[in-house]
């Protein structure tokens, strides 16, 4: 049976007569004259549409700003969720087909119905529209969710989220704004392309805007949408519409996080927790995602405002996603830091030392380039330990290590803590001569730095003790051939009186001490 409540029609007719004539077979099925909008062309209809929310057209196909096909394109693209149904004279199957196969749900010739056809035939159509209309949104919702979700990275997410809003509300502007958040640097403001200096000042001045006034408002009443047709209207606080005077209308969607997780250097101390507790789980104003106008004028259509609503959910999951993923990539990279270095001194350890050792190793052997070594022993540091206690000794190695570092300069050279007090220095392409300049440089600069050492024997400061093995490599042979002319040469460097450094090719033994 033919549900009978009346619906809000647009019908645009030219022709008065068959305007009427359809008035009087809907009257009989409880339309009201104030349900049937009137207009005689395109232009009109288009304005009426503006300002009015209706539940579907009847269309004539021959008016006089606009003929055929053209003017079904034109509603479409206008109002995309309502029915339009086809009001003609042409009874033409193949411009009936080809009406429906563009879109329209009905192609009626006048005088071939009644009002019991008409109306039937219109919710109809209505109920076709809004299961057609919901299966193209679901589509391209997912369209745009497969772009966003393909990305984890937040600057990617938040571009491609406000170019799909923009062709798909086809208005003239879209910006994320990230809700200032203390402890991170990331992007805080993602908007469509700025075309004139000109918008740049009106996003300005809405951003101060908001931040003044709308914002809190918005946090306060934990309103979900507000949509804002003319900045003349009451819903705003006169300071924010004298501000947004340039915004014709506005669309505001607040992006609100379960928790607000900053992509920050984190401490492994606290493990990442995937799994939030619901207990603990914070929500938190994120950001804003804000459509609007500065030109024209428009009114937000309810679908319009359901899809965006949607959709800004499924985009607060993927910014959720990013935050998480970054904090595991930084966990991770953190992770790998920790393989490579030691703990104490913040250097590289014996195990990135042996890998690095290796691999210039086998790339000089290529190339049949030097490569030397140095190996650094603090001279008497139990008896440093003995007077001075375990954590000045460790302090001590932190100075010694920062020394190390500061005296090597080209990229490739690593200083690595080679064992307890004893450090090595990788020196790809480096000959003899260069090394040893290096190691009299370190010496130098740890006597500079006179930390006191009673017990030394050798010296009232800190001194240290050095090996310096210099090689082409040879692939056939392993990389620790060099350490043990290193340490050879080291002990050497201790025999003959620390504070030192010995000096010789890995293979014959014509070392010499400098002190
Ligand atoms: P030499 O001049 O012959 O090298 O004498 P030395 O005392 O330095 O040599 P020895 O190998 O007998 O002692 C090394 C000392 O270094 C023993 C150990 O207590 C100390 N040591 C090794 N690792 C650490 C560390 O991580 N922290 C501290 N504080 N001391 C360490
Ligand atoms: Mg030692
Ligand atoms: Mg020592």
């Amino acid at each position: 049976m033919v549900n009978t409540k009346a619906l809000k029609l647009l019908l645009v007719e030219d022709n008065l007569t068959d305007a009427r004539w359809i008035g009087e077979i809907l009257k009989e099925y409880n339309y009201q004259k104030s349900d049937v909008r009137h207009v005689k062309k395109v232009t009109e209809a288009i304005d009426s549409l503006e300002r009015d929310d209706f539940d579907a057209i009847l269309l004539d196909l021959s008016l006089p700003d606009s003929q055929g096909i053209e003017s079904l394109e034109i509603f479409q693209q206008k109002a995309p969720q309502l029915p339009i149904l086809i009001l003609t004279e042409t009874n033409d199957p193949t411009i009936a087909l080809q009406s429906l196969r563009q879109g329209a749900q009905d192609y009626l010739v006048k005088g071939e119905f009644e009002g019991k056809t008409l109306t039937r035939s219109i919710q109809y159509a209505i109920e076709r529209q809004r299961i057609e209309f919901n299966i193209r949104q679901q589509a391209l919702m997912k369209k745009m969710l497969d772009e966003i979700r393909n990305s984890i990275d937040l600057e990617t997410i938040l571009k491609t989220t406000i170019d799909e809003i923009q062709k798909f509300l086809n208005t003239e502007q879209v910006l994320i704004y990230r809700y200032e958040s203390e402890q991170s640097e990331d992007i805080s403001i993602v908007a469509s392309s700025l075309d004139t200096e000109s918008a740049q000042t009106t996003i300005d001045r809405f951003i101060s805007a908001i931040n003044e006034s709308s914002l809190d408002s918005i946090v306060s009443q934990s309103i979900s949408v507000r949509a804002v047709e003319s900045t003349g209207v009451d819903l705003l606080p006169p300071s924010l519409i004298q501000d947004l005077q340039a915004v014709s209308s506005y669309l505001i969607l607040p992006i609100w996080l379960k928790e607000s997780v900053d992509c920050v250097y984190e401490d492994l101390t606290h493990p990442i927790v995937l799994q939030d507790n619901a207990e603990e789980t914070k929500e938190g104003l994120w950001g804003m995602l804000i459509a609007y106008n500065t030109t024209t004028p428009r009114k937000w259509q309810d679908w319009e405002i359901n899809f965006l609503q949607k959709l800004t959910t499924q985009v607060t999951i993927a910014i959720q996603q990013s935050q998480i993923c970054c904090r595991l990539q930084t966990a991770n990279q953190q992770l790998q830091q920790l393989a490579i270095l030691d703990g104490l001194t913040n250097i590289a350890n014996r195990r990135y030392f042996d890998l690095v050792l290796n691999k210039e190793w086998q790339r000089l052997s290529r190339e049949q380039k030097p490569l030397s070594l140095i190996l650094c022993d603090v001279d008497r540091f139990k008896a440093y330990n003995d007077l001075y206690g375990h954590q000045q000794g460790d302090r001590c190695l932190q100075k010694i290590a920062k020394i190390l570092r500061q005296s090597t300069r080209r990229p490739a050279d690593l200083v690595a803590r080679y064992g307890g007090e004893e450090f090595a220095i990788i020196l790809p392409n480096t000959e003899a001569q260069g090394a040893l300049f290096i190691a009299q440089t370190i010496n130098q600069t740890l006597a500079k730095e006179e930390l006191p050492h009673q017990k030394s024997g050798v010296s009232k400061y800190v001194t240290c003790s050095m090996g310096i093995a210099t090689t082409i490599p040879n692939s056939k042979q392993s990389f620790t051939q060099i350490i043990e002319s290193a340490d050879k040469l080291l002990y050497r460097a201790k025999n003959s009186g620390r504070n030192q450094v010995a000096v010789g090719p890995v293979d014959s033994y014509q070392e010499m001490n400098i002190k």
